[in-house]
């Protein structure tokens, strides 16, 4: 039995709570998603708490960035004991908040969310904010340092909220910089548990402050003067407002954006595997993932199998009380949400006229009393679908999988790339050679070969086209949140110079 508190969020700001900066703020009120109880009251933050937020960082930013990668570093390491120590209570959190089931939350989104943190850690530990310097003629050399960028902005889906946190503010922090960070108006309640472990990690006060609300607050942010960087995850209608306004003053940017990514079944794939990928790739976190392969392409040969496989193995995904350990398929997120993705559910059957094989709109059944109003969603299978229906063209981000026959390989490379978006991609097949030819052709930043998902630090993941700019984990990530200043030195003891008397 789990135990329900209702909470109240106001800005985190100074090492601290501050309920006297919310006088007069709007307020949002959380429900957890599977039942529409309310779980909390989100105080967002104006204008002047904003900007406090951002001074307090900025305040804290000379101490931090002079601090060295090692000291850093052991901060760091602590709080990422402390996430793992605190796994069962976050989790807890994080399921009450996105509807998640805890089976999910409790094994990969803290759990993941603290890898990332334990790796950057040691990355900087251990020499990955080190320059470069060669020699450049006898008489001169080159040498090149990483500076942290200043007051950085991280702003939050309500998809993978703690996670998300943590793969910005990790790289962020270990690289010198401070962050301002908001989650998502719909999933805030890790962000005040995230700053809590910070500080008792030995964080000093400033260097991680959360604010609280929706879009007006994530553009204040974006377009404040006394911010170098955005990294934002999002959509990418609201990512194309905040790298506008981010470019007013040439700060820089990381985007995290949506996608529409093809998983291709290739004619000699295991059926099983290629089944089993195509589930975790629809519905892992009720089909809300960035990465999905929703637009699933079968040979025309293999059809028949296919969804046979599909249809027996469709009894596995186990909607139900979030806290059972063997539910592993929850609620949408939000009301506007659930709308969203019902309507497109309609419009695939109504108006695209694409064959339901199963699913659809309709209520799920065999739930709990309790969680009847709750914004549940059937996992849906539709097949035989074309290129341009819309199910298949634009994102819809929810348990929602497209089936599309192709007859020929170099057919199903075209159509996986007709897309402006290019999150994701992946292949199944035995003849290894051929995946990896399938994959260099594949214009998408991060790809998978018999497999689906699964996305560790060590491994930079960023969207092409338009899904991203930048990459966040790996080596590279840590790039983006430093800048570089080359240095020549000329030992020659005179300046070369065309000013010299003749
Ligand atoms: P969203 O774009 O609606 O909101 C994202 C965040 O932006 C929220 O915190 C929101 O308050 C804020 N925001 C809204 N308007 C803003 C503005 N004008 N200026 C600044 N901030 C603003 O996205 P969402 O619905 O929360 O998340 C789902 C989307 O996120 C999907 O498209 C999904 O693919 C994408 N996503 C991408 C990745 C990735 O790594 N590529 C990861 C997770 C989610």
């Amino acid at each position: 039995m789990v135990n329900k508190i209702h909470h109240d969020r106001h800005a985190f700001i100074d090492g601290a709570a501050q309920p006297t900066l919310s006088t007069g703020s709007k307020t949002i009120r959380a429900v957890d998603p599977s039942t529409l109880e309310e779980i909390a009251t989100i105080y967002t933050s104006p204008p002047s708490t904003i900007d406090r937020a951002i001074s307090s960082a900025s305040e804290a930013f000379g101490s931090w960035s002079s601090t060295p990668p090692v000291e850093r570093s052991r901060i760091l390491l602590r709080a990422a004991a402390l996430l793992r120590a605190k796994t069962h209570d976050l989790a807890i959190l994080e399921t009450q908040s996105t509807g998640k089931p805890y089976s999910e939350t409790s094994t990969v989104d803290i759990p993941t969310g603290a890898d990332v943190l334990e790796y950057y850690a040691n990355l900087v530990a251990s020499g990955g904010l080190n320059g470069e310097s060669f020699p450049l003629r006898t008489s001169a050399w080159v040498y090149t340092t990483k500076a942290p960028l200043g007051v950085c902005v991280g702003i939050g889906a309500w998809n993978y909220p703690i996670q998300i946190a943590l793969w910005k503010s990790a790289p962020c922090l270990a690289a010198g910089n401070c962050m301002v960070y908001k989650p998502s108006e719909f999933t805030s309640l890790h962000a005040e548990e995230l700053v809590k472990i910070y500080k008792e990690a030995g964080l000093p006060n400033g260097v991680f402050n959360v604010v609280y609300g929706g879009g007006e607050v994530g553009s204040y942010l974006t377009k404040h003067p006394g911010v170098a960087k955005v990294s934002f995850t999002g959509q990418v209608s609201t990512g194309r407002k905040v790298a506008g306004s981010a470019a007013g003053e040439m700060k820089y940017v990381t985007m995290e954006l949506g996608g529409k990514s093809p998983l291709i079944v290739l004619p000699d794939a295991d059926v099983d595997n290629a089944v089993d990928g195509a589930m975790m790739a629809n519905f892992f976190s009720t089909g809300q993932v960035c990465t999905n392969g929703t637009r699933v392409f079968v040979p025309k040969t293999m059809m028949a199998e296919f969804e046979k496989r599909l249809l027996e193995k469709m009894r596995y995904v186990r909607p139900g009380d979030l806290f059972d350990e063997k539910t592993n398929f929850g609620p949408l997120v939000s009301r506007v949400h659930w709308e969203k993705v019902i309507g497109y559910i309609k419009h695939g059957v109504e108006v695209d006229r694409a064959k339901l094989l199963c699913g659809g709109s309709g209520e799920v059944q065999g739930l709990p009393v309790s969680m009847r109003k709750g914004l549940w969603v059937r996992p849906t299978v539709f097949t035989d679908c074309t290129d341009e229906m819309r199910i298949v063209r634009e994102e819809i981000f929810g348990p929602v999988m497209s089936i599309l026959p192709y007859e020929s390989v170099e057919e199903v490379v075209k159509r996986a790339n007709d897309t402006p978006m290019g999150l994701a991609a992946g292949v199944f097949g035995k003849d290894i050679n051929q995946c990896h030819d399938v994959i260099r052709q594949l214009e998408a930043g991060i790809t998978w070969v018999n497999t689906w998902g699964e996305s560790p630090a060590e491994m930079a993941v960023g969207g092409w086209k338009q899904s991203g700019v930048g990459v966040e984990n790996g080596r590279k990530g840590l790039e983006s949140w430093v800048k570089n200043k080359s240095t020549l030195v000329e030992m020659g003891g005179s300046v070369p110079t065309v000013f010299a008397k003749l």
